[in-house]
């Protein structure tokens, strides 16, 4: 009896031994506790594309610091917004709420400030809270020990900035700081942090870049990067819209025909100083003397435009990893990168070529698709990638949850900690809901909303009552929505469903409801 026992102890030992590496891992990392209020420092950019980011294979770039930030932590493969423009993601971010709850649903909103945020729930909780750059909220930003922030879209060069008002109910504090954006808004940044950071206390600073939103101008140090480079073409740059419903059609954001001068780079900002203004001028002069002197027509055309837009955005992303590489430095060297979470991401995707166009606002994965990676020290094993399906809707209960704060009941996002510490919950979230509304302008995409899987897509047109279902594994690229045919009904009817039931679980009754038939 004694032996069996010594054998079955052994069994179960060497059984234990060889046990896959995941659940060991998930086991370790469930038992390793969380350190006591770690920093969070939120980088965040507006419009950064995955395709973009060399750590989600980008053919265009190198993002050798935000990769760095994926090697030492993790990259999640399919963050999705919830509705792919400016305002809308950052308010659904701050509230861990649906645009139709946080009130922010399209461009024209004003945010609301009096409602819970995470910042402010951070703030009360004790954490010294910071917000630079861009915030696009129009009301004042509530919640922040001390922010400063650009005015709407704000300048690439020589931007002004408000801070708080002198006395509550005053107008904001303006001053204009000269030089380029994104540099301005990485050095007031990591001044707050040198100068003005408690160290009794853990600090939330929210770091949110202007760049690479249009019109795309670079900085001084980038303007001669990609220099007669010649840059890929996406697959469907000359998309023709067929086997879509109509609107894909209709829009008005193409690089062939929806580009202005200041898009193009044909003409500088307005706001430079002479000494700027040569500099920038100098940049394309070679090249905007050919356009004049060959002007090119048609396909010619659409290509020129095409290789202007993308050196110039990535000209903007190079300036944004730059200045990452400056703030992780700062971390290194002052030690508290050990105690600090590092989050980039972005507002939503955008579309570098792809369908002909630039932009954002579809359901379409190139602008539904958000960056998101997460260093975390000690918690997050290195090199860590996930495919859950994760929204920024699920920003703010993560990092209440990681600094220990309960997230209030009605926030409708998911705690990503369990996915952070590599487990895989059987109970994660299927499936993802999107609702955009911004329709007829600025860019003609009309109103929709949709259900997102791993494998497929349905989109409703409620602005024109039309479907669209995709396969994702097979059309990965959107081009052929497979409604009406009889092969796909039974995932059509599965989709819809699952759409009904998204719509009524996010208490979303905002948009012309769901058709009764197909
Ligand atoms: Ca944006």
């Amino acid at each position: 009896m004694r032996v069996l026992s010594l054998i079955f102890s052994l069994v179960v030992f060497v059984i234990g031994f060889f046990t896959p590496t995941q659940s060991a891992t998930s086991s370790e990392q469930t038992a390793v506790p969380l350190p006591p209020r770690p920093n969070i420092l939120f980088i965040f950019s507006d419009d950064h594309a995955t395709n973009a980011i060399s750590c989600y294979g980008s053919k265009l770039i190198d993002t050798p610091h935000i990769d760095r930030i994926a090697r030492e932590g993790s990259r999640f493969r399919n963050c999705f917004c919830t509705n792919s423009i400016c305002g809308p993601s950052r308010a659904v971010i701050l509230t861990g709420k649906h645009s139709h709850l946080n009130g922010f649903i399209d461009n024209s909103s004003t945010f609301n400030g009096a409602q819970p945020t995470f910042p402010k729930l951070l703030q009360q909780s004790g954490y010294q809270t910071s917000l630079f750059g861009k915030w696009h909220l129009v009301s004042h930003p509530t919640g922040f020990d001390h922010w400063e922030v650009l005015p709407g879209q704000g300048d690439y060069y020589n931007p002004v900035f408000l801070g708080p008002p002198k006395t509550d109910g005053q107008a904001a504090t303006k001053r204009t700081i000269e030089g380029y954006v994104t540099d301005i808004v990485t050095d007031l940044a990591i001044e707050w942090l040198d100068r003005d950071r408690d160290a009794s206390k853990p600090f939330l600073m929210m770091l949110q870049h202007k760049a690479p939103h249009r019109e795309w101008a670079p900085g001084p140090e980038e303007l001669d990067l990609f220099r007669d480079v010649i840059f890929p073409e996406p697959a469907t740059l000359f998309d023709d819209y067929s086997g879509r419903a109509g609107g894909a059609a209709k829009q008005e954001m193409t690089i062939a025909h929806h580009m202005n001068n200041l898009d193009l780079a044909i003409v500088p900002p307005k706001n430079l100083s002479a000494h700027q203004r040569a500099r920038y001028e100098a940049a394309f002069a070679h090249e905007n003397a050919a356009l004049l002197r060959d002007n090119p027509k048609g396909d010619t055309r659409t290509r020129w435009n095409y290789q202007r837009y993308i050196a110039n955005y990535l000209r903007c992303i190079a300036g944004v990893d730059r200045n990452i590489g400056r703030v992780l430095k700062y971390l290194d060297t002052t030690g508290l990168a050990k105690d600090t979470i590092v989050i980039y991401s972005s507002d939503q995707g955008f579309y570098l070529g792809e369908h002909g166009w630039y932009d954002k606002r579809w359901m379409y994965d190139e602008s539904l698709r958000m960056p998101l990676v997460v260093r975390w020290p000690g918690l997050i094993q290195p090199g860590l990638v996930t495919d859950q399906l994760v929204q920024n809707l699920d920003f703010a209960p993560t990092f209440l949850a990681l600094a220990g704060v309960k997230p209030p009941a009605d926030m409708q996002g998911e705690n990503l900690l369990p996915i952070l510490r590599g487990e895989s919950p059987a109970d994660w979230r299927k499936s993802v809901y999107y609702h955009y509304y911004e329709f007829p302008q600025p860019h003609r995409v009309p109103s929709h909303y949709g259900v997102r899987t791993l494998t497929h897509k349905l989109i409703y047109y409620d602005a024109m009552n039309a479907w669209e279902l995709f396969d994702l594994v097979k059309d990965p690229n959107e081009m052929q929505s497979i409604h009406g045919e009889v092969p796909s009904q039974s995932v059509f009817d599965s989709l819809r469903a699952e759409l009904s039931r998204l719509r009524t679980a996010a208490g979303d009754s905002t948009g012309k409801s769901l058709p009764a038939g197909q």
